[in-house]
């Protein structure tokens, strides 16, 4: 048999062993970690809806009507008519003809792509795209090329020399770098090569375009240049789930063939309905959007003057670029001593030598909290400092 404790032991050693944190109260910048209270900047509840008051009695509200559970998949008798409710609230808040709504943005990703592509098809995917599209790109059997992350120019090529069916999937903003992918040009380039382009928003959905409608909204683009979007509701939006919205047809299709939404126990209804509040929080108040924008400047400006690595973000994925895995972790570390939650992100979830802090900020968090933040970066400073030059 496999040896798996010396794997495990492996892991350790190379500074790539994970561990759970234990977190009691609800999902807010104030965590309770492990008994210890933490001011943290690592969840993607971007807009602080997580656990809004609002949203919390619309799922209880609607229990009494729906029960818990969902009982069955969505195709035998789980398709409650909260579910339905969603699908046409998600299609006009992304304003596409229609929505379909999955369990996870995992299996969303999963089910659209390895139904969208197959055997003897050609999937053009970014190097940096999410995991759950990378499995989704597998699970098809169709042939996977993937691109340097953001290269046009890569692409048009490789599209050029590729024949028969191809779908060219991307994520709308990278969820460990936070930029966002070059959308107009992918759109032109796969009219041109006549290529179906997906494109994944999980955390462009509540956050960029007018009233949060997400990355395509914000770029001009619609159904017809982009018929595939996927957007999760966990993160912004606060809830559970995901959705793909587009042209009827190609709902439809899903419907028939997409083997996460077909072979799987619909959401608990009353998910769906709070979801619903949640989206017409988003939609009405732009407070919470422009507190964020002044945060992330306002991270930006003083983490660079600090003399921190940025990356290229005007997204609430600020991340600090260390390197090595164990000055991330030691960096990781030292915040947590003062206070403060910032996970390292290392490989695989990033490249080799490409370890961060993912700093993720939220509409909840004060100019206070990111003060705090700043000031214990500047005292942690001197760390990274030391680390890379021993390295030296
Ligand atoms: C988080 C994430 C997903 C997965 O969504 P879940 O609803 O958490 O399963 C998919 N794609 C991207 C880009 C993500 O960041």
């Amino acid at each position: 048999m496999r040896d798996f404790a010396a794997e495990l032991d492996q892991r350790k050693q190379a500074g790539l062993y994970r561990t759970r944190r234990v977190i009691s109260g609800p999902q807010q910048p104030e965590l309770v970690s492990d008994g210890v209270p933490l001011l943290s900047f690592c969840s993607n509840d971007y807009l602080g809806l997580a656990s809004h008051p609002d949203i919390v009695r619309a799922a209880t509200d609607a229990m009494p009507h729906t029960g818990l559970g969902g009982a069955a998949s969505h195709l035998i008798c789980g398709h409650h008519s909260a579910h339905h409710q969603l699908e046409v609230r998600l299609a006009a808040f992304t304003r596409r003809s229609s929505a379909l709504f999955f369990s996870t943005g995992y299996m969303a990703n999963m089910g659209a792509i390895s139904a969208l592509a197959g055997r003897g098809d050609t999937i053009f995917s970014d190097r940096l795209n999410h995991a759950s599209i990378i499995d989704g790109c597998i699970l098809s059997r169709a042939r996977v090329r993937r691109y340097p992350h953001g290269d046009m120019d890569a692409l048009a090529d490789m599209l050029a020399s590729t024949g028969g069916h191809k779908l060219v999937v991307t994520d709308g903003v990278f969820s460990m770098d936070g930029d966002i992918a070059p959308l107009k040009e992918l759109a032109a380039l796969c009219r041109k090569h006549d290529a179906l382009l997906v494109v994944d928003d999980a955390h462009g959905v509540g956050v960029l375009g007018p009233q949060g409608r997400g990355s395509l909204i914000e770029q001009g683009l619609t159904e017809d240049d982009v018929p595939v979007l996927i957007g999760t509701l966990g993160k912004a939006v606060g809830t559970s789930g995901a959705f793909v919205a587009g042209p009827k047809l190609l709902m439809d299709y899903l419907v028939q063939k997409a083997r996460t939404y077909i072979y799987t126990t619909a959401m608990p209804p009353a998910i769906a309905a709070a979801t619903c509040t949640s989206l017409d929080l988003i939609e009405r108040e732009d407070s919470r959007r422009s507190h964020l924008q002044l945060l992330i400047a306002e991270f930006r400006r003083e983490a660079a003057a600090l003399g921190f690595r940025l990356m290229p973000s005007r997204t609430p994925i600020q991340p600090i670029m260390v390197g090595d895995n164990w000055s991330a972790l030691a960096l990781s570390e030292a915040l947590e001593q003062k206070g403060l939650l910032v996970t390292a992100i290392r490989p695989p979830t990033v490249p080799e030598g490409e370890a961060r802090l993912r700093v993720t900020l939220s509409a909840a968090h004060s100019m206070a909290d990111l003060e705090r933040l700043l000031v214990a970066l500047a005292d942690c400073r001197p760390l990274l400092e030391s680390k890379s030059a021993e390295a030296v």
